[in-house]
């Protein structure tokens, strides 16, 4: 990386959102410099969320379906083919208010910067939360999913669980009904969280079964998912349940840490857009997950990224 010198546009994250900045800021000869984050956990490295995914098959282009991996790879090396430059590095802080403003990379109590930019668009996604089982992460993609739009169809005729009591668990249960022979949601608690017109919807039914006062201690199987430990929390007995599918649903959350106290967000953390990329200081630009609680998919993902990098470029246009 090229020290003491401003970049027209620095972007965070590695996701298709930030991917797709990097090809249109790229092509735009801006030079974008990507910081893809560094692998720390399951939930949470260089990629994004299709990094944990197996196969991608509503991804437009690839009739044939594309591993989630393969596809993260080849937009890093159409982002690179252009010119991006692209760092294993994470901000540690970030001053958004500075002119030009100031990114850190390694001690945040540093005094200066380690890049500084004209521009900056932050792709930094939203992660899964997860059961933090040690077997649900080993399966994850073989058996255990986040995504029921992204995975629901490998699960024709099987036996699915649920877990999760929100929205999210019932829309995505809902969701499985299409494919599964059976989706049971399985909630710690009698009452569900979810609106009362999912509840209504998933009451309705008659592939879904409830597992009430319900814990899930361990997820079963080698190579695939083949069943699940559950523990009835008031009666304290565990059982095994024989299922091929688990769709963990308890809700995520956006990677806005570093923007804490500078940014907006809404009441769910998410950062706050506006004219499409806007956030509100001028010539931050936000896009993909970390701004999007509704479709969390990896073409609107894609598709805010290059609305992101136009904004960016339109913006800088104004300030030479
Ligand atoms: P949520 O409302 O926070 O619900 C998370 C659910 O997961 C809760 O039922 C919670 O149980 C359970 N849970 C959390 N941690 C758990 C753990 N460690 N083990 C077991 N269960 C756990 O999250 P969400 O469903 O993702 O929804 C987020 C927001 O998006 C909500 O405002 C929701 O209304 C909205 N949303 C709307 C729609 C829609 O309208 N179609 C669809 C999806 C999401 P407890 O209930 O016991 O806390």
């Amino acid at each position: 990386m090229e020290t003491g010198t401003t970049r027209n546009v620095v972007i965070l994250g590695s996701g298709p959102a930030g991917l797709t900045a990097a090809i249109y800021t790229a092509r735009a000869d801006l030079e974008p410099l990507v910081l893809e984050g560094e692998p720390s956990s399951t939930s949470d490295q260089p990629g994004g969320q299709l990094m944990l995914t197996t196969e991608v098959e509503n991804f437009p282009g690839f009739p044939g379906g594309i591993m989630g991996p393969q596809l993260m790879m080849s937009m890093r090396e159409q982002a690179e083919r252009f010119g991006a430059e692209i760092l294993t590095k994470k901000a540690t802080k970030v001053d958004l208010n500075a002119r030009p403003i100031g990114i850190w990379t390694g001690d945040p109590e540093s005094p200066e910067p380690d890049v500084t930019t004209r521009s900056l668009i932050i792709s930094t996604g939203a992660r899964s939360l997860m059961l933090g089982l040690p077997n649900e992460a080993r399966l994850l993609g073989y058996g255990v999913s986040t995504c029921a739009t992204c995975d629901g169809f490998f699960f024709r005729d099987k036996r699915i669980a649920v877990i999760g009591g929100g929205d999210s668990a019932l829309e995505e249960a809902l969701f499985l009904t299409k494919f599964g022979q059976s989706v049971t949601i399985i909630h710690r608690r009698k009452e569900l969280r979810a609106s009362k017109i999912m509840q209504d919807r998933a009451f309705k039914n008659e592939k879904i079964s409830f597992m009430w006062d319900s814990v899930v201690t361990d997820v079963l199987g080698e190579d695939t998912v083949t069943g699940l430990r559950v523990r009835d929390v008031t009666s304290g007995e565990e059982r095994e349940l024989a299922i091929d599918g688990l769709f963990v649903a308890i809700g995520h959350t956006p990677s806005t840490e570093l923007f804490r106290g500078q940014l907006d967000t809404d009441g769910a953390g998410y950062l706050r857009t506006t004219e499409g990329s806007k956030t509100e200081i001028p010539g931050v630009f936000a896009c993909g997950d970390v701004q999007d609680h509704v479709y969390r998919q990896a073409i609107t993902a894609a598709g805010s990224g290059c609305m992101a990098a136009i904004d960016a470029e339109r913006y800088l246009a104004t300030i030479e």
